[in-house]
């Protein structure tokens, strides 16, 4: 699957990147964080961004929570347009849309205290960055399973943002970032087992 390529429209999209790039400024340089990226994330899905260190990954999360802003392109989540909020346009749009999932280290209790908020609030989409971080695999396949059961029993939009390819067979799907440059989205491991496997136990 390439999610350029996909049949998917604006409404049945949780987030919409189109032609979006930033650039950053350091000294006489110009880092480009993102190279003209153009992508679409389905509701009601689990996926995760993944990228060699430096390869745009938070740039991108940073942009969809509306906390960076692109220096050419446009960002629509939920099928609202962002990238041309003003900052208290996009503080108040924040609160209501996003849910920032921390790093859990071990406080799994702390997650299921991010997971009763994520569903009283009802966020749009929930975002999470290096979730699984420096957790031993146990801990990270709690963590992923918690994420999926988001997903399947409450209708969750999940972008996680990770280097573990020990979450990659959990996610519907998994999007690539290199230098900066999309290079296509493929489908996720054995991910409709662990939801079958999950409903089921549910
Ligand atoms: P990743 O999360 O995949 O490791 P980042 O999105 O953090 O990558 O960074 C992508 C590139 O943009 C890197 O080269 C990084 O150094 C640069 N970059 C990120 N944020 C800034 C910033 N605020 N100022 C300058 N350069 C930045
Ligand atoms: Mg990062």
């Amino acid at each position: 699957m390439n999610a350029t390529d996909d049949i998917t429209t604006e409404e049945s999209s949780a987030v919409t990147l189109d032609h979006v790039t930033r650039t950053y400024k350091r000294d006489e340089f110009e880092v480009r964080a993102l190279d003209d990226v153009t992508l679409d994330i389905p509701r009601k899905s689990f996926v995760a961004i993944m990228g060699p260190s430096g390869s745009g990954k938070t740039t991108l999360l940073n942009l969809v929570t509306g906390i960076d802003h692109a220096t050419s392109g446009r960002v629509a989540v939920g099928g609202e347009e962002i990238s041309t909020m003003n900052e208290r346009e996009i503080a108040a749009w924040r609160a209501r849309h996003i849910g920032l999932v921390f790093q859990f280290y071990n406080l799994i209790p702390v997650l299921t205290v991010a997971i009763a908020r994520a569903i009283v609030t009802d966020p749009t989409i929930l975002v999470a960055d290096e979730p699984t971080g420096d957790l031993d695999a146990k801990s990270a396949e709690e963590i992923l399973i918690l994420l999926t059961q988001l997903k399947t029993q409450f209708d969750k939009t999940i972008v996680m943002v990770t280097h573990d390819p020990r979450s990659e067979r959990f996610v519907d799907a998994v999007y690539r970032l290199d230098k900066g440059v999309f290079t296509g989205a493929e489908k996720g491991g054995v991910s409709a087992k662990a939801t079958a496997a999950l409903q089921i136990s549910a």
